[in-house]
């Protein structure tokens, strides 16, 4: 790998096809498998993430909201792609760029099928959405006659899958839970299926869900985290690779004397004669100020630098008194363990999906072939 010159987010499109083919070693031979490439592809380069894993033949995609896939159409991808959590005032949009909504509400069901009806369609594919258990968005049970009964009289729209979403997939404390969940999802569905006259697919697994229940997998499965390398156990993140790396490099050395102090409100107060960096990323790039005074650390030849002070909008400064290095020299913010996303994560008592989803748009993204 490069050398960073200034602070880049790498994307190693290596790491995502190991961590593709990983997840699909997991699953049946005629299990299909959804990529969700939501939020910009977890924080990576949705347009360059989703045309990778549509040239290995992924079956579909999703994201969270209809502009998500607008954009991935305006790249050119072809893929079908389910858009998760739409809005009624987007549908127009969401059907001419042949996109496919989750419908969860009767709300959104009726909009739904008002408007592709306005627009002259006929069989346009939806999703319906079951919430059996994490009471977020979905149908319930009992409102399958009102589902059923509404597609009779209409033919704008075909249910392509029922799905529904696993609220403690990783969390093998909860499997009585989620094995309920399960239960539950399977029941609905052979109720719901046996009154139309044909078999939509089902899914319901996130990426803990693929690995810790494969009697969940059913027809489909959605990787989200996994394809970013990482499961939501030591175990698993071990076989996955973390694909993004955040690199920055070092701008400004300095010595300081004891009782000297460090950044904005003199939060940190050197202790002797040390040695201080500035790295060019801040708060405006998703390093939250909860990593400063000492929580995070970055790594510089590989050692440890504690982040000390308040972070900055565009700034961190790091105790560098006991590492050697110059101006110039590069940073790694997370990539592998043991200063992987969930690693740097893990020191503010958060977790990988948000520091990696917190990446601004403002990093460059370099994709490693
Ligand atoms: C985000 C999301 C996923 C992906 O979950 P991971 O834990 O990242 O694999 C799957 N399904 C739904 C409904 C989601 O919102």
């Amino acid at each position: 790998m490069l050398k960073a010159k200034e602070t880049v987010l790498e994307i190693d499109l290596k790491a995502l096809k190991h961590n593709f083919e990983y997840l699909k070693s997991k699953l049946q031979k005629d299990t299909k498998i959804l990529a969700v490439v939501k939020a910009f592809a977890y924080g990576s380069d949705a347009n360059i993430v989703a045309d990778f894993l549509q040239n290995l033949n992924v079956d579909y995609f999703a994201v969270a909201y209809v502009n998500e896939g607008v954009a991935l159409r305006e790249a050119g991808i072809k893929t079908p792609i389910l858009v998760l959590h739409p809005q009624a005032v987007n549908f127009k949009t969401l059907i001419e760029r042949c996109l496919e909504p989750s419908l969860y509400s009767s709300k959104i069901f009726n909009d739904f099928i008002a408007i592709a009806t306005e627009e002259g369609q006929t069989n346009y594919p939806v999703h319906i959405k079951f919430n059996t258990g994490l009471n977020r968005l979905g149908f319930r049970e009992n409102d399958i006659d009102f589902i059923t009964s509404k597609l009779r009289d209409t033919s704008a729209i075909k249910v392509k899958s029922l799905f529904s979403h696993l609220a403690a997939s990783e969390d093998l404390n909860e499997a009585e839970f989620t094995k309920n969940q399960i239960d539950n999802f399977k029941k609905t569905a052979a109720t719901f299926t046996k009154s139309i006259a044909y078999k939509p697919m089902l899914h319901m697994t996130n990426t803990s869900g693929i690995i810790n229940f494969p009697e969940a997998h059913f027809d489909m499965v959605r990787a989200g985290i996994g394809l970013y390398g990482y499961a939501n156990s030591h175990e698993e993140n071990k076989k996955l690779k973390p694909v993004a790396t955040l690199k920055s490099i070092i701008s400004q050395i300095h010595k300081i004397k004891k009782g000297e102090t460090v950044g904005y409100n003199r939060a940190y107060i050197s202790r002797g004669l040390e040695k201080t960096a500035t790295i060019p990323i801040g708060h405006a790039d998703g390093i939250s100020r909860q990593y400063g005074n000492e929580k995070g650390f970055v790594v510089i030849n590989n050692q440890k630098a504690p982040i000390i002070g308040n972070v900055c909008m565009d700034m961190i400064m790091v105790n560098i008194t006991n590492i050697d290095c110059k101006e110039g020299d590069e940073v790694v913010v997370f990539g592998n363990h043991p200063n992987s996303a969930s690693d740097f994560s893990k020191s503010v008592q958060t977790i990988s999906y948000e520091i990696i989803t917190s990446i601004s748009q403002r990093i460059k993204r370099v994709i490693i072939k």
